[in-house]
């Protein structure tokens, strides 16, 4: 399977300066560390940021485009639904490219889980509610402990086993929402897998509160938070921070997600907002996000985005400037950043909310990243699309179809790996 060590490459992985330290006096509980991709949960991790896409994972370039957006905005880590078959071949185009780890969110089908792990996913998300049969389980878990991959065990209020249900009155409890978490861990302890974070969410917030208290009381794993369906915006806001911040003020929570009906973007800044405020997260200046490179980038990403790292921090200015590997796709996937670079044919085309402004000579990425950077800072967005070069669109458009028709469609092989998914069907 594919591995991408480089996932999320955010400027808090390159030792960014520009970061104020978090102070917090809320002493964490101890658990035990789980990877998911490049992004530690548990132990002394600091708390992440999660997100859900809201498109069809099929609709690769919608999904991409979405994920760099919630990459922009902070998050650490994304899960995309694994509802189809179309969706894990999705998986397999987007996974090469996404500058975050992706959590496959699996609903009722084991076979989804397995397509998701041959598609690459840096993590699953199983339903103990959704997936009862125990060799389905033991199966998966038995595929992710090989592949290095983690699992969530999600308990949700909502779907939990009837059979837990009656055991418990017919009334979801705190107590029937840990045993259910309890039960998928034991068929997990079966084939020797323990790689795993627990969620209990549940749309009332009293009995999450409960829930996870009960949970934190009973194992070491790392816990993701979550309030589910908090709804719209401000009650929906309201709801899922009063269930995540007694928590975290306890010191129960290693991940934490939003579950809000709104763009996704504002479920991550709801997270930063309360992490941040309560002293569990640094606070941002510089965001400097990187594409993870693929078959198709045609540069050291890693070389260039520490070098525009260390070059923009000394700016101090507040702005989002990504780093892509290529022409082809960079200016796409990132356009929501206020500024960015992407390489093809020993050249950067620099652009401004997704519009390439100006081509460079490839030794000349960095410092270009830096004038215009200061263009921004100074005269804002609108000012830097005025300055725009007249032929840096038929350039950077002239740069990406020889590109194109060099590597072809697929220079992440995604159809070797959709081929494997489809016979295991
Ligand atoms: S090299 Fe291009 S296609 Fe690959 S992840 Fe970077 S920007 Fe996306």
């Amino acid at each position: 399977m594919p591995s991408t060590p480089c996932n999320s490459r955010r400027s808090r992985n390159l030792n960014s300066v520009s970061e104020l330290a978090p102070q917090s006096s809320y002493p964490r509980r101890t658990t035990r560390q789980v990877r998911v991709g490049s992004v530690l949960v548990g132990g002394d991790a600091p708390i992440s940021i999660q997100s859900m896409t809201t498109t069809k994972t099929a609709d690769v370039e919608g999904t991409l485009q979405q994920i760099y957006a919630l990459a922009a905005a902070g998050c650490d880590i994304v899960r995309c639904t694994c509802n189809e078959p179309e969706a894990a071949e999705g998986l397999a185009h987007i996974i090469p490219r996404s500058p975050l780890p992706i959590i496959a969110d699996i609903h009722h089908q084991y076979l989804r889980a397995m397509e998701a792990m041959e598609a690459g996913v840096q993590g699953l998300r199983l339903n103990p509610g959704n997936i009862r049969r125990p060799e389905h389980i033991k199966a998966v878990a038995r595929e992710a402990k090989d592949r290095g991959i983690p699992i969530r065990i999600g308990v949700n209020g909502g779907s939990l086993d009837p059979d837990l249900y009656e055991k418990y009155g017919g009334r979801v409890t705190a107590e029937a929402m840990v045993e259910s978490a309890k039960r998928e861990l034991d068929f997990f302890e079966e084939v020797g897998f323990d790689d795993v974070k627990i969620s209990v969410k549940a749309s009332n917030v009293a009995l999450m509160i409960d829930a996870y208290r009960l949970l934190a009381d009973t194992v070491d794993y790392p816990l993701h938070l979550g309030v589910t369906e908090a709804g719209p915006p401000p009650a929906g806001l309201v709801k899922a921070t009063a269930g995540m911040a007694t928590l975290l003020a306890e010191g129960i929570g290693d991940t934490i997600r939003y579950s809000l009906t709104a763009d996704p973007v504002e479920e991550v800044r709801a997270g930063r907002w309360l992490l941040e405020s309560l002293g569990l997260r640094e606070r941002r200046g510089l965001d400097l996000i990187a594409c993870p490179s693929c078959g198709r980038a045609e540069v050291d990403v890693i070389d260039v985005a520490a070098k525009a790292q260390e070059a923009l921090t000394d700016l101090n200015i507040p702005i989002q400037v990504a780093v892509m590997g290529c022409v082809v796709n960079g200016p796409g996937e990132a356009r929501e950043a206020d500024l960015g670079i992407a390489a093809g044919r020993k050249r950067g085309h620099l652009f401004v909310k997704g519009e390439v402004v100006k081509v460079v000579p490839e030794d000349g990425m960095v410092e270009a990243l830096v004038e215009w950077a200061q263009i921004i800072a100074d005269g804002g967005v609108e000012e830097a699309l005025r300055r725009k070069d007249d032929s840096a669109a038929a350039e950077a458009e002239a740069d990406r179809a020889e590109l194109l028709d060099e590597k072809g469609d697929d220079a992440n092989h995604a159809t070797e790996r959709i081929e494997i998914i489809r016979k295991m069907r």
